[in-house]
């Protein structure tokens, strides 16, 4: 049984548990013109390219203080152990955004002009929903830049316009809006404001299936939250600032599915172009 979102060719298969999908050929093949697009985006940049599996150190999602602010969306790793036959808490948990790999690496000092990654990782997030959207295991693309203030503020700056005209290319409408974070417990409604009154997260959004929106991309500016954690330094001592721009690759596939249509021979040119497909791969 397949979910058919556009017409009558399916792309995700309905999951047995909320939010798992299994994903059809065509969908990948999508997924996968995206991934290749989202590398070509800044030709002039060249990060350090990393890819990292589904699972994290439970250290560093601790250090990067996930358990203060997203307790309710993490999933945890528990294995049964060689002398115990119960369950215990592993040293794992699942990756909750790819860009928390990062920065454990980057302990230390950092050049003047600055570090640039890219970035991929499978994600989970504890947030079940009927919504194909809102998927409990996902992929993200992330370029993340650590720096100076100056520097890492400017650099999110320029992305935004580029990712506006990444959607528009491939021919997706887009709103831009400032946004927050989902932030656990009795400080959220704080925590939420300050992050909106400072600026620090914008998300574009496009049509997903009739009639729904959803986030495909934030761009994200963690001032020195993840300098301080990680002891990441600029060159002259200072807690290093970091800014991540993140790709939901499966909203971003939804979008286009929705956009365009199930049959992807019949998509734009300039649309299949940006995504490397031919009409006869279809
Ligand atoms: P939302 O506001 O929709 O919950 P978010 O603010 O939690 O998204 P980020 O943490 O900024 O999202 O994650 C980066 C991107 O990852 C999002 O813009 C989105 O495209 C994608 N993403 C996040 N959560 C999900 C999900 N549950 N299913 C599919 N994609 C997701
Ligand atoms: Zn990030």
């Amino acid at each position: 049984m397949c979910v058919s979102l556009a017409s009558d060719r399916g792309l995700l298969l309905d999951p047995i548990a909320p939010g798992v999908y299994g994903r059809l050929p065509i969908f990948e093949r999508v997924l996968a013109g995206l991934s290749e697009a989202i590398s070509n985006l800044d030709p002039s940049a060249h990060p350090e390219v990393l890819r990292f599996p589904p699972v994290i150190a439970r250290q560093t999602i601790l250090r990067a203080g996930y358990f203060e602010s997203f307790p309710h969306l993490l999933g945890t790793i528990h294995a049964f152990s060689e002398h115990e036959p119960a369950e215990a808490p592993s040293d794992l948990v699942v990756t909750p955004a790819a860009c928390y790999a990062v920065y454990p690496h980057a302990t230390g000092r950092v050049p003047v002009e600055g570090r640039l990654f890219d970035v991929e990782s499978w994600c989970f997030r504890q947030e079940p929903s009927d919504d194909p959207e809102r998927m409990r295991a996902f992929r993200m693309r992330e370029f993340v830049n650590i720096g100076s203030a100056e520097r890492v503020h400017g650099w999110r700056k320029e992305w935004i316009p580029r990712v506006q005209q990444f959607l528009a290319r491939l021919g997706l409408q887009s709103s831009l809006a400032l946004a927050n974070d989902p932030f656990f417990g009795a400080g959220a409604r704080f925590l939420a404001m300050s992050q909106r009154e400072q600026e620090l997260k914008f998300e574009l959004s496009v049509e997903v299936r009739a009639g729904a929106t959803a986030a495909c991309i934030s761009c994200n500016y963690h001032l020195d939250h993840f300098g301080t954690a990680f002891d990441i330094r600029t060159e002259n001592g200072e807690p290093a600032h970091t800014a991540c721009v993140a790709f939901g690759l499966e909203r971003l596939a939804l979008g286009l599915f929705a956009a365009h249509g199930a049959l992807v021979e019949k998509w734009p040119d300039q649309s299949l172009r940006l995504l490397g497909l031919s009409r006869a791969q279809c």
